[in-house]
């Protein structure tokens, strides 16, 4: 079971995130090479993140299209829980000088999709770009230009072997509109002075202490301290889940040419498929199929 937090102070509103429990099903099912789950990792944390703000049926949708190896990822969230698939899993490339995955040339340089549907006629689409490849500058980028929302993100995966997460998540700020200057320049600050995320996830720290980290003692360039108050609005779990189905399947597989159909039949007895999200595989013999064919 990963964990939300999320609250607000007078000047920010805040996310935090555990998503190891997320990240290592994503493992399991996906097989990704080192470098690549670090990737997916940081993105399907980010949309967690981003997902707090969903309402009833709203559904979230992450997308990078970029030309690195790793060349797409998705995640996809709603109230169920995460999902998220990637085109290249297997695709690596070796660790940094400083041990950390070369997560930024696995990705490249594209494009960021956030597409949002909320039930309305047309699901939004907000385009922005991947300069950086690490994805939290990028998703942090995409609500600068995209949403005018000075925002702050840090994501972080660390491995224990090539089978286990040792941690996974981050931590999400986001100015409110009347943010004071000063508060901006002391989050800076704190957020230059503290140790990265996986090393506070490393250190034993859970959401609720890096929580008190960020907001604690806040200095700015005078020195002058301040305690940002916070309040957590809510807490709660989120699961990597799939909500797939035989149906869906088979609404997919009867728009295909009933000769294709046979074809398909004729070779391997049945028709086999398995959904890109949580490897299910679904088999449809002839029987199930004869009102189509
Ligand atoms: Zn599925």
């Amino acid at each position: 079971m990963s964990k939300v937090i999320r609250g607000t102070t007078k000047s920010s509103r805040f996310v935090l995130v555990d998503a190891k429990e997320i990240v290592q099903e994503a493992l399991n099912i996906h097989k990704c090479s080192p470098t690549a789950i670090a990737a997916f990792g940081r993105l399907l944390s980010g949309t967690v993140m981003m997902g707090t703000t969903l309402k009833g049926n709203d559904v979230l949708t992450l997308r990078t299209t970029t030309d690195g190896p790793l060349s797409t990822m998705i995640a996809t969230i709603n109230k169920d829980g995460i999902k998220g698939y990637l085109s290249n899993p297997e695709v690596d490339l070796p660790s940094l000088e400083n041990g950390q995955p070369d997560v930024k040339n696995l990705i490249g340089k594209g494009v960021l999709n956030v597409i949002k549907d909320l039930g309305l006629k047309d699901p939004y689409v907000g385009v922005s770009t991947i300069e950086d490849g690490e994805i939290a500058y990028d998703i942090a980028y995409y609500y600068v230009t995209s949403e005018q929302t000075p925002t702050v993100i840090a994501l972080g995966v660390e491995l224990e072997n090539e089978n286990t997460v040792r941690s996974a998540g981050g931590y999400m700020i986001q100015l409110m509109p009347n943010a004071e200057e000063s508060f901006i320049s002391k989050l800076e600050n704190k957020i230059g002075a503290i140790r990265n995320i996986t090393e506070l996830f490393k250190g034993g720290m859970d959401l609720e202490r890096i929580l008190h980290l960020l907001y604690e003692d806040m200095e700015d360039e005078n020195n002058t301290k301040l305690i940002e108050e916070y309040s957590i609005l809510d807490t709660r779990e989120v699961n990597y889940a799939c909500d797939c189905n035989s149906e869906k399947f088979y609404k997919g597989i009867i728009t295909l040419a009933k000769d294709e159909l046979e074809d398909i039949l004729k070779e391997n007895g049945n028709i086999e498929v398995q959904c890109h999200f949580c490897g299910k595989k679904y088999s449809f013999s002839r029987e199930d199929l004869k009102d189509v064919l």
